[in-house]
């Protein structure tokens, strides 16, 4: 199959830098695993380089983020401020040469806090970096990133008054997360909240996959636990 070659142009809207990146266009999922990363066709590497490609990061200043760079308009305290939190990132400084698979969600990240994105979207930009590292078979760094991930999702939890669906998966996820860090009593501490989300969802949205990903992964959790 030949490979698609085109490429967006785009501008940093910190540094103002102009660079290329590659476009992949839209991809088919072929349902979710169970922290909800997407399967998708072909080999692990091209899934991989799929997940990788929804974070866009400047080769020069190495702000990153989720968003098409156009849609992004800062004032120029906040280009500064960012300037200077990239300069002094001790991640970046030390794999800035080796560009890791999740540097520019570690990248994304940090910049979101200086941007103010709520909890629940950098716990969701963490949630992506640890897919990618899976993928990518970065044990150490897949782990580092959902701890991560749990701990936005958490403080989404308290502060950003969640509802609905968005409430009892965030919920879901403080679970599972939790069960693939090794943390088993918790996570079933946090499946039986989900659960109680869906039985007070008002808006009566349909939620069955997840009450039947609950049930399976408490099961598993329970077997691991033991
Ligand atoms: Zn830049």
């Amino acid at each position: 199959m030949a490979k698609l070659r085109k490429t967006t142009d785009v501008r940093c809207p910190v540094c103002g830098h102009a660079f290329r990146v590659p476009n992949t266009g839209s991809h088919v999922t072929l349902g979710r695993e169970s922290d909800l990363c997407p399967r998708l066709p072909g080999r692990q590497s091209d899934g991989a380089r799929a997940l990788r490609a929804e974070a866009t990061m400047c080769p020069r200043c190495s702000f990153a983020a989720l968003e098409d760079f156009d849609e992004l308009d800062f004032s120029s305290e906040l280009r500064y401020s960012i300037e200077s939190l990239l300069e002094d990132d001790g991640l970046i400084k030390v794999f800035r040469e080796s560009d890791p698979p999740w540097l520019a969600f570690h990248s994304a990240e940090a910049c979101g806090k200086e941007r103010n994105l709520s909890a629940r979207e950098l716990g969701d930009l963490c949630l992506r970096a640890s897919w990618v590292c899976r993928k990518e078979r970065e044990r150490p760094f897949e782990n580092t990133f959902q701890l991560r991930a749990v701990r936005h999702f958490m403080r989404s939890l308290e502060r950003d008054s969640l509802e609905g669906r968005e409430l009892s998966v965030t919920t879901y996820l403080v679970g599972e997360l939790n069960r693939r860090l090794g943390h088993h009593r918790e996570a079933l501490n946090w499946y039986v909240n989900a659960g109680k989300t869906l039985e007070e969802n008002e808006r009566n949205e349909s939620l069955g996959w997840l009450e039947r990903m609950i049930e399976t992964q408490s099961r598993l959790a329970e077997e691991e636990a033991a």
